[in-house]
């Protein structure tokens, strides 16, 4: 049995605040929970699929971002006759809207200049499938789109990793603002670590965010350590396992058997999600990796998305058409076992010794960090005090743009806290806009969303940014006053 999800925002932000007025924190939990049932209970039997390569939008022709990425792939679905079979649904992708993307950018100086129509595009394909989840229409979906988005973070000066706008992320934040769901689960199998995504949701203790990753010592984006495990509130919903060059399926499936299937099990999400990068494929030209066609479907028959976004992936040829056809078909629950690549031969590829042994022993680590996450945030947040301030650097490698950021998020009590990010930002030789962002989470208590709003008012004042932004998820309003010209317009 499936309940009905929550209909609209006010009926949502009313729910919620009656739950917010009368009970304590842990039934509130578990009434939120209840009330929203896991779309993964659907009676639904479709897959959806959106297919969007952007045709007119290329970081450069020549760059390995770019349109051919989903052409081949249509061509393969075509010609095994997917689209024919009734357990598969295509939908038109629509444009997200500004607010969409300012739910979770901060776009410097607003999100006009820093996306195209192809961003937008991609963004709104992921809501288009989003909506047919949560309206029982399909069972799973899977955005075939570009340009990507996992590396892009909160506060966006500009294109990092071949990222504006992180598609996954604006879909997840769409779902909890319009469905209600809170608890969700984001597993990245990109090859690169997802640190858009990390940053993200870094300070959410309800969005349970693992990436696995060649080890950043030796790819981009050069982090995704076990040691990044979220803010002090948060600490352990975010999980990092960096594989060493050269893992095979063997261990990328022991990573997810012992590692995420058991925590995403104990966490419970009403949604999980998966970021599916396919650049982990053996002929991939931008990384090192062993893994084949045949393991990305297993690993997403296993992990069981309710949605599945596309990352990178860059062997436009040889790995793309047989990964996402094999992904399709587990996502549809047909039989993908004749999936192979033109050379793939069975045991071509093996771990050694020493790559095992590390494998496991990241596991473990992180099994424990798991299981203990409850004492190491109480212990965070007693030595802390009222505020946690963080600063660190930003390196935009497309646009070679470098950020310092500095970021406050209050240690409350009664919920993640209210986060502000002021931002400043150099392309070259050139200053870049400086601004200050003031965040409100959408199940942020009370007082945070006074003060918030209230430090949103102050900074208006303040000389010292070009630009203040307020993100008001409650009230699903989003705000940018230009202190120059004491201009203010709202998302
Ligand atoms: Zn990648
Ligand atoms: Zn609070």
């Amino acid at each position: 049995m499936r309940t009905e999800p929550i209909r609209d925002q006010a009926s949502a932000e009313a729910a919620e605040q009656a739950r917010t007025r009368d009970e304590p924190e842990a039934s509130r939990r578990s009434s939120q929970s209840a009330l929203v049932r896991p779309a993964r209970s659907s009676q639904a039997l479709k897959t959806g699929l959106i297919f969007f390569p952007a045709f007119d939008w290329a970081i450069s022709p020549t760059h390995p971002e770019r349109e051919e990425r989903l052409l081949y792939t249509r061509d393969q679905i075509f010609e095994e006759g997917l689209m024919d079979l009734p357990q598969i649904e295509e939908y038109k992708p629509r444009l997200a809207e500004l607010k969409d993307v300012a739910r979770v950018h901060f776009c410097v100086p607003d999100v006009e200049s820093k996306t195209t129509e192809a961003h937008l595009i991609a963004a709104g394909s992921t809501l288009v499938l989003a909506d047919a989840l949560m309206s029982n229409q399909i069972r799973n979906g899977f955005a075939l789109v570009r340009p990507p988005g996992h590396h892009s973070m909160r506060v966006v000066h500009g294109n990092r990793g071949f990222c504006n706008i992180n598609n996954e992320a604006i879909m997840v934040e769409y779902i909890r603002k319009k469905y209600g769901m809170r608890k969700i689960a984001i597993v990245d199998t990109d090859v690169h670590h997802g640190d858009g995504t990390q940053d993200i949701f870094w300070h959410d203790p309800d969005v349970l965010f693992i990436s696995f990753h060649q080890d950043g010592r030796t790819l981009y984006p050069g982090s995704g350590f076990v040691h990044e495990m979220g803010g002090p509130a948060a600490l352990g919903s975010t999980l990092n396992v960096p594989l060493p060059p050269g893992t095979t399926d063997e261990g990328i499936h022991f990573v997810l058997e012992n590692l995420v299937l058991p925590i995403l099990d104990d966490f419970g999400p009403d949604l999980v999600c998966n970021s599916a990068g396919q650049d982990n494929h053996y002929t991939d030209p931008l990384a090192n990796m062993r893994f084949t066609a045949q393991g990305y479907a297993r690993l997403n028959e296993r992990l069981n998305p309710d949605m599945a976004v596309l990352e990178g992936g860059y062997a436009i040829e040889s790995a793309l058409p047989y990964v996402n056809t094999g992904i399709i078909q587990a996502m549809a629950r047909l039989d993908y076992s004749h999936v192979r690549e033109p050379d793939y031969v069975p045991g071509r590829f093996t771990q050694t010794g020493e790559m095992v042994r590390s494998i496991e022993s990241t596991v473990n680590y992180l099994l424990n960090i798991w299981e203990t996450k409850d004492d190491l945030i109480s212990r965070a947040k007693e030595e802390l005090g009222q505020f946690y301030r963080n600063r660190k650097r930003v390196f935009y490698d497309t646009d070679m743009i470098s950020e310092n950021q500095e970021e406050t998020v209050r240690m409350c009590p009664d919920c993640q806290g209210y986060l502000m990010v002021g931002t400043q930002a150099s392309q070259g030789h050139g200053r870049l806009n400086t601004a200050l962002g003031v965040s409100i989470p959408l199940f942020a208590c009370r007082s945070c969303q006074d003060d918030a709003r209230e430090e949103y008012e102050e900074h208006k004042q303040d000389a010292k940014y070009d630009f203040v932004y307020l993100q008001d998820r409650p009230r699903d309003v989003y705000r940018s006053y230009h202190t120059r010209t004491r201009n203010e317009r709202a998302y």
